[in-house]
């Protein structure tokens, strides 16, 4: 047993955009034995996750499955796809999208990256006209994929996955589309057929609510074609073996037998409360956790309303109060974790993550245990958050909790 030289009362608030806390119900069905994965039972639980995760991305298309962090399947959605020397029109919305470009270059493949200049850049989503634009330039086609971040979780700001493809189709460009939506899975609105998206990287341990250790790449057919000739070398993370053998619920290796059991319970628990209740839920706790935000007097990242993250709220810091120390405060004295400041934002602002398994409850300890530790640390508050919190949350008209008959 790792061993804490305390023992706080009551359970840790982990706050952080992701992991998010795993709900008991998927702990517990993690906990059963793990299984042959050549057996019977098996095949069984792959094919169940294997068509239950395609009701999540929205997709009538494969989803391919990996035992591997979110980065892991970042990886597998290049190498599937491009070839070595590629162009890759990338856009800079915060920390996330500058490191799935790092990964670019070190593949060998040439990325371009455009985006708004400085801090002002992490404050706001994709520009569709920019890469529409870039695109209509680029008249030899030379760009083969444009990657872009569905919910920055560096920042807490969207983009318009739409909005790009339209910019997309508008250029005539036959570029792929590669989007990340490794914290906005299960929790924003996703739609990876209707938007024309090409391959849909995701993670287990955000809106999914389970653990780190799995993640995916939903594909399209196009993505499928051009997997064909890319040239990228890839061999754990190439789709056409994955994808053959888990027509029959397998393999080509040992998956991660005990979070896909995890998976399937999350998978149960989302389509049992329904995918547009589960996003009505997440934007309620959003708007709520903005307002406290705003009634302390402090600022929230993002800096365009139509793009506000329902996943986590980034809080700006006033000047001469530094983001980590506030954490620290608020770790120490109330076990609560909240998200550093990442990149750029290192020091001037924390994130609040409101996802997963998230309610009007959960938030309000939150924010209750943020504006106290605010105000430990000495930050002068305009008002109440918390109140003003309540007060939103009470007045929205929610259908109440009924017993099945
Ligand atoms: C968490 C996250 C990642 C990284 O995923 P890992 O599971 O840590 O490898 C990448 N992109 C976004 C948007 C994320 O939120």
């Amino acid at each position: 047993m790792l061993k804490l030289d305390f023992h706080p009362a009551g359970r840790h608030f982990l706050q952080i955009p992701g992991p998010s806390p795993v709900p008991d119900r998927i702990l517990r069905a993690m906990s059963l034995p793990t299984i042959d994965h050549r057996g019977p039972e098996f095949g069984a639980l792959g094919l169940q996750v294997l068509s239950g995760i395609q009701k999540i991305f929205k997709t009538t298309q494969p989803v391919v499955i990996y035992p591997a962090s979110g980065t892991g399947a970042w990886e597998a959605a290049l190498t599937n796809t491009l070839s070595p020397g590629d162009t890759v029109l990338m856009y800079e919305t915060g920390h996330f999208a500058t490191l799935w470009k790092k990964m670019a270059e070190a593949l060998g493949l040439k990325p371009e990256f455009i985006g708004l200049p400085g801090i002002e850049g992490w404050r706001r989503g994709v520009q569709a006209d920019a890469i529409e634009a870039r695109l209509r330039a680029d008249t030899s086609h030379t760009i083969k994929a444009v990657c872009v971040v569905h919910n920055e979780t560096s920042t807490g700001v969207t983009s318009n996955i739409a909005a790009v493809r339209k910019a997309i189709d508008a250029a005539k460009h036959p570029a792929l589309l590669l989007v990340d939506t490794i914290s906005g899975l299960a929790a924003a609105d996703y739609r990876h057929d209707e938007w024309g998206v090409d391959v849909t990287v995701s993670g287990s341990q955000k809106g999914l609510m389970l653990p780190p250790g799995i993640s995916f790449n939903a594909v399209s057919k196009k993505a499928i074609e051009a997997s064909k000739t890319a040239k990228l070398p890839r061999a754990f993370w190439g789709w056409t073996e994955i994808i053959e053998m888990n027509k029959t619920g397998y393999w080509p290796y040992t998956p991660n037998t005990n979070l896909l059991y995890g998976l399937n319970e999350a998978l149960d628990m989302i389509l049992e409360e329904g995918l547009d209740n589960v996003f009505a839920r997440h934007d309620r706790l959003s708007a709520a956790c903005r307002l406290a935000v705003n009634t302390w007097g402090l600022e929230v990242q993002c800096a365009d309303p139509t793009v506000y993250s329902p996943i986590l709220t980034g809080v700006m810091t006033p000047e001469g109060f530094d983001a980590d120390a506030i954490r620290k405060t608020i770790y120490e004295r109330f076990n609560m974790s909240l998200g550093t400041g990442l990149g750029k934002m290192k020091g001037r602002m924390f994130r609040i993550g409101h996802l997963g398994e998230a309610n009007d409850l959960s938030l309000m300890a939150t924010l209750a245990g943020c504006e106290m530790g605010l105000k430990i640390a000495g930050v002068k508050l305009a008002g109440s958050g918390v109140v003003a919190a309540m007060e939103y949350l009470a007045e929205q008209k929610i259908p109440p909790l009924k017993i099945a008959a």
